[in-house]
């Protein structure tokens, strides 16, 4: 990777960044296509963040992504928000267009183009059912609802907050259902994609699963989030019942992906960052 005059500043702020794959995968694409980029981790507090930004656009950063516990709040720092991010409710990616600073959010079509990538399938003969209803689940909601998928179901712990996340998305489509997690069996034993959004079965929980074994069955394919480990014990259950399985790393992968297509231009090197993530 060669740093000239010309080379102009990518990044991510976060807190804590440490753990970030994202500096890795970035880096790897930028070398792979000598583009005139560099992408670097900075530890932001919330306290800092106003400060930040107006660091980050003095630098002439071309943009940067955004991570917890930022994704809120940096919304009050965009000249634009663009439709995608609105209907998030938070941004991961800003992008400088026209020297204006525009907020996006790329999770939800990294997960999209990832399930469509490694599964093949077609979105609008789906019955989903997505488990949770946090921030991951509003951000995939809203591209399933989107794309077309005919139904979906939300099963949360906290059954308001599936019902309010149903309402929000039946803007998008008339096919939304709510069940608690205990109610959710018939849904499950008819879907034909359980996606699990919760952190239930993350590192080092890795003993717990979010929704009962005997509800999966091998028509299916059971997709979870989670990355570390690479394998929940959800996804080895339905792996047991014949399902078709997908973790989250191609979500990782993918939301990164998009976002270096908004800065650069270019088409991602997907495979250079597949492999720059896998390494690590
Ligand atoms: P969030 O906004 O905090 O939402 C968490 C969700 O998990 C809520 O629906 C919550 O239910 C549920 N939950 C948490 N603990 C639970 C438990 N013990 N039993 C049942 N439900 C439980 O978090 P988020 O941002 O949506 O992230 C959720 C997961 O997605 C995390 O594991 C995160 O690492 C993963 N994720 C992965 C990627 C990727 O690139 N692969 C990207 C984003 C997020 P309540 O409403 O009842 O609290």
């Amino acid at each position: 990777m060669k740093i000239t005059a010309q080379t102009r500043p990518l990044g991510l702020i976060g807190h804590p960044v440490s753990h970030s794959k994202s500096p890795l995968m970035m880096n790897a694409a930028i070398k792979k296509q000598q583009a005139p980029f560099v992408y670097l981790a900075y530890d932001i507090v919330p306290q800092q963040l106003k400060q930040a930004v107006q660091g980050l656009r003095t630098l002439q950063f071309q943009g940067f992504n955004v991570t917890i516990p930022h994704k809120v709040a940096i919304m009050d720092y965009m000249d634009e928000i663009d439709e995608t991010a609105e209907a998030i409710g938070a941004v991961n990616t800003v992008v400088k267009r026209n020297g204006k600073w525009i907020g996006t959010n790329t999770d939800g079509l990294g997960y999209l183009r990832s399930l469509q990538e490694e599964m093949n399938l077609n979105l609008t003969e789906q019955r989903v059912v997505i488990i949770g209803a946090g921030g991951a689940a509003r951000a995939i909601g809203y591209v399933l609802a989107k794309a077309g998928v005919a139904h979906i179901t939300i099963i949360n712990r906290t059954i308001y907050k599936a019902e309010h996340l149903a309402t929000h998305l039946s803007q998008w489509s008339n096919g939304i259902e709510v069940r608690s997690l205990a109610d959710a069996k018939v849904q499950i034993k008819k879907a034909t994609c359980v996606i699990n959004t919760t952190s239930v079965g993350m590192h080092p929980h890795v003993e717990e699963m979010p929704i009962d074994a005997d509800w999966l069955h091998e028509d299916c394919i059971v997709s979870d989030l989670i990355y570390t480990p690479s394998r929940t014990k959800l996804l080895h259950a339905a792996k047991d019942k014949g399902a078709r399985i997908h973790n989250g790393m191609g979500m990782l992968l993918y939301q990164a992906a998009i976002a270096y297509e908004h800065w650069t231009g270019n088409k991602a090197p997907v495979a250079t960052m597949r492999a720059a993530l896998l390494e690590t």
